[in-house]
């Protein structure tokens, strides 16, 4: 009887040792969190400046990049590095209209790298030019109606010429007055004075 009961006490306590021993059953593994792919839109990464590359210009430049003016008229050029030709326009005093030719020298189309020329003071530029992009490119950039607008051309894209013509006493007030490409983000670096002499 005693025997017994040791017997059943003992294997009691080998169980119990056996429970203690076992360790406890591994946590189950964490789902892996697939965490969505972010889909950002690749930003478009600004075309590289290259202010040497003007070299291509095929254009007679003045000196200090001024455009080249014979009766009342310039042509100045456009490219797919984002860039005019040139950085001054000066109309001689004596003519009462002028036009400026704008040449897309490159080869991107007008969505990707479209310029025009723009004529407005120094003071409104960046508004017009910020209100040109709200516009969209159906309006080439530049807010319909906009009267801050002195004269601007369509927005033409590689291989393309376009031109304006606008009376030149709209630029005899109170200046400065600037040209300047209204797609969006050009104008920071596509502008130039244009003046009066
Ligand atoms: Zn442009």
């Amino acid at each position: 009887m005693n025997v017994k009961i040791t017997v059943l006490t003992a294997a009691c306590a080998l169980a119990l040792a056996a429970c203690g021993d076992k360790s406890p059953p591994p946590a189950p593994a964490a789902p892996a969190t697939t965490a969505p792919a972010t889909t950002a839109p690749a930003e478009t990464a600004p075309a590289e400046t290259t202010p040497a590359a003007s070299t291509t210009a095929s254009a007679p430049v003045g000196a200090g990049g001024a455009a080249v003016v014979n009766d009342c008229a310039t042509e100045i050029e456009g490219n797919d590095a984002m860039q005019f030709n040139v950085k001054s326009i000066t109309v001689p005093a004596s003519c009462s209209e002028f036009k400026i030719t704008l040449k897309h020298t490159g080869k991107m189309p007008v969505a990707a790298m479209g310029h025009n020329v723009v004529i407005t003071t120094l003071d409104d530029m960046k508004k017009v030019a910020a209100d040109g992009m709200g516009a969209g490119i159906d309006n080439d950039y530049v807010k319909p109606g906009d009267d801050r607008v002195i004269a601007h051309t369509k927005m033409i894209g590689g291989g393309e010429t376009t031109s304006v013509s606008f009376d030149v006493s709209k630029i005899k007030g109170d200046g400065p007055y600037e040209f300047f490409c209204s797609f969006p983000g050009h104008s920071a670096i596509m502008k130039g004075t244009i003046a009066v002499e």
